[in-house]
């Protein structure tokens, strides 16, 4: 759901969909207030047939049917989109909040007024009905300002309930970035990262790719069992974050048993060294069943480097740098060959 209104348009929507709740005896919660500030934007028509059905009907709106359609109309559009859906949300909130205070302030100052009054009153012996009809008035802007104040609690609730949401949202977002076995970012950030590597080399800056492809791996998956070759992966990848320190470097998960470092801001040599580390690094790895503590084979890989040329897109420098590879497999695997 987005919400784009203004300071203005945004304390307006609380005006109608505060009584409005009232009205229906609906409890303004952090849930329920967003509902109903999503319904009074008239951007969901579902949710306002849905919200109309509940009146028609007089059913209760339970906490739990509360949550369930706040988790369809306001947090499930917000999970899927991106910051800028999010910040507005927040903007959306900050702008309730602040004009919660305004009327707070506004109806707080109306009461001082009203007491001062009272005094001035007082003392020039007003007639008792009058003064019984500025107390009621005092009273009932007392109550107003009571009202203000709780309901500005509720929003700071909404607000931190918002804050744990994006909180939420971060690490939701950072795991959809990442292979789940080796931790590496995957092969979707990769795409996108290769697209502004390339952006960035266009304006200049070096840029070098490294597929690395773990050699005769069908055959150790045969010989210890595939969750032994995970574990061979998973040790991979460790290898690869250790060796890329700069922190330019991007260590991925292409694939199967195929890796890539996208390595802007380096240059063909820098690349080669990174390179050579890494084929060292992981053939000198020396890998123990765990249950039996007995050695296991050698693990080596094949690495194919490739620097980006000027009119280079994403799928040509991939494309050589694989071709690199593919000739690093045929001259007799655990080795580099750079195009
Ligand atoms: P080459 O040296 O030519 O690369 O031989 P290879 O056996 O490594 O290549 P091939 O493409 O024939 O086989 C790749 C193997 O990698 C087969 C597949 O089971 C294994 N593999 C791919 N992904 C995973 C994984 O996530 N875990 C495990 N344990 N094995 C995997
Ligand atoms: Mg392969
Ligand atoms: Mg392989």
């Amino acid at each position: 759901m987005k919400f784009s209104e203004t300071l203005k348009d945004a304390a307006d929507i609380l005006k109608s969909a505060v009584p409005d709740m009232a009205q229906h005896k609906v409890a303004v919660n952090p849930y329920n207030y967003g509902l109903w500030y999503t319904h009074f934007t008239g951007s969901s028509p579902t949710l306002s047939k849905e919200i109309k059905r509940i009146y028609d009907s007089n059913e209760p709106l339970t906490p739990e049917r509360s949550i369930e359609l706040f988790k369809k109309f306001v947090i499930n559009d917000l999970l899927v989109v991106d910051k800028k859906l999010e910040d507005s949300y927040q903007s959306v909130m900050d702008s309730v909040s602040e004009s919660a205070n305004k009327t707070e302030q506004s109806t707080g100052n109306l009461e001082q007024q009203l007491i001062r009054s009272l005094r001035h009153l007082e003392n020039s012996n007003t007639s008792d009905e009058l003064m019984t009809v500025i107390n009621t008035i005092a009273e009932k802007t007392r109550l107003v300002s009571e009202t203000t104040r709780e309901f500005r609690h509720v929003l700071n609730d909404a607000q931190s309930e918002i804050t744990r949401l994006k909180e939420e949202l971060k690490v939701a977002r950072a795991a959809a970035e990442k292979d789940p076995l080796t931790k590496l970012y995957n092969r979707r950030y990769f795409d996108n990262s290769m697209e502004t590597a390339l952006i960035n080399h266009k304006a200049g800056e070096p840029l070098a790719l490294i597929l690395i492809d773990v050699d005769h791996f069908k055959k150790f998956n045969d010989n210890y069992g595939h969750l032994m070759g995970d574990l061979v992966l998973k040790t991979i990848a460790k290898v690869l974050t250790d060796s890329c320190v700069d922190t330019n470097h991007i260590a991925c998960r292409f694939g199967g048993e195929e890796f890539a470092l996208i390595l802007p801001k380096s240059t063909m040599r820098e690349a080669k060294i990174l390179a050579e580390n890494i084929l060292k690094k992981i053939s000198s790895l020396t890998l123990k069943d765990k249950k039996s503590g007995a050695a296991m084979s050698k693990v080596t890989a094949s690495l194919g480097l490739s620097c980006a040329d000027p009119d280079d897109s994403s799928t040509s420098l991939i494309d050589r740098a694989d071709k690199a590879l593919y000739k690093a497999k045929e001259n007799g695997r655990n080795q580099i060959i750079s195009f």
